[in-house]
């Protein structure tokens, strides 16, 4: 509660963040982590459409995809091959429309080969992606994060300076409770929760363009936004769209119009909620 941000003179124990430093060559200017209760629920496809909304918006966005296990940005934005290096440090690839990106997925010989690592090797690589990675001038990264509040989330928003918290949820999961976990979360790490998305929330008719309650729990998200006192930053549809995109790799170029007041948010910086 009393943070002076000088952990040299203070004694409590807390997990505020002591970060590394990135590259001596990144410049990054705001880093946002999106994060989720479970795996399947959008994250990854959140984060590539707002790395992608920033993109369009004429900033220089970048994503560290940190879902070491489950990494799927590289697919998303059809970027393949190796990633190159110099003694220097490693060079992110780079999308179609120009968003830089580092993946394990872009370290391993075939992209299928699965990960069979333990969590702080996991953890560590997640690191030298922040502290190794020369990303030059990059105005918003937004970090993929793994899904949970394991080690690697942990380890997240222990090394790398992250400016905001974006939560994306869908409404069929326990929301009230995978928010409740992402607000503590936050709160003991000192970062700022910037709000949440809901994914795959309805359908639209296509035929009368009418919206679609699928799940028929009329507003769950919406409330425990409300609960929590987090902006509900866009609702996303179940849109085949996006899924077509995201298989063929055109992530870059997808139009995504329920994305963009979240990423109108962004750029203006507000609102931000300490979830209480
Ligand atoms: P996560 O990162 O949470 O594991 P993904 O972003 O990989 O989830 O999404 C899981 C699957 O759901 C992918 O096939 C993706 O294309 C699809 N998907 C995500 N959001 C939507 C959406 N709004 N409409 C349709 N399909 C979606």
């Amino acid at each position: 509660m009393s943070c002076n941000h000088n952990c040299d003179t203070c004694g409590e124990k807390c997990y505020a963040p002591q970060t590394d430093q990135p590259h001596e060559l990144s410049r990054i200017k705001r880093v946002i982590a999106v994060v989720s209760g479970k795996g399947g629920v959008g994250k990854s496809s959140v984060t590539s459409l707002l790395a992608s909304a920033m993109n369009k918006k004429g900033y220089k966005s970048a994503v560290l995809d940190a879902d070491i296990t489950g990494a799927s940005i590289p697919k998303m934005f059809g970027v393949n091959g190796a990633l190159e290096g110099s003694e220097t440090g490693i060079f992110p690839a780079t999308s179609k429309a120009g968003i830089k990106i580092v993946s394990s997925n872009l370290l391993l010989e075939n992209e299928t080969d699965p990960i069979v690592w333990r969590g702080p090797i996991i953890a560590n690589m997640v690191k030298q992606f922040w502290t190794d990675v020369i990303w030059g001038d990059v105005d918003y990264m937004f970090i993929d994060c793994p899904p949970g509040t394991g080690d690697v989330p942990l380890t997240v928003f222990q090394s790398i300076k992250v400016d905001g918290i974006i939560i994306v949820t869908t409404p069929q999961e326990l929301v009230s409770m995978i928010v409740e976990k992402a607000v503590n979360m936050a709160n003991m790490m000192k970062i700022p929760l910037l709000g949440i998305v809901e994914n795959m929330s309805y359908v639209l008719c296509p035929y009368c363009n009418e919206r679609i309650d699928v799940f028929g729990n009329g507003d769950a998200v919406g409330a425990v936004a409300k609960k929590f006192g987090l902006p509900l930053l866009a609702e996303i549809p179940y849109d085949a769209k996006l899924v077509a995109a995201a298989d063929g790799g055109k992530a870059d170029t997808v139009e995504c119009e329920y994305i963009v007041p979240a990423a109108d948010i962004i750029e203006s910086g507000l609102p931000v909620s300490d979830g209480h």
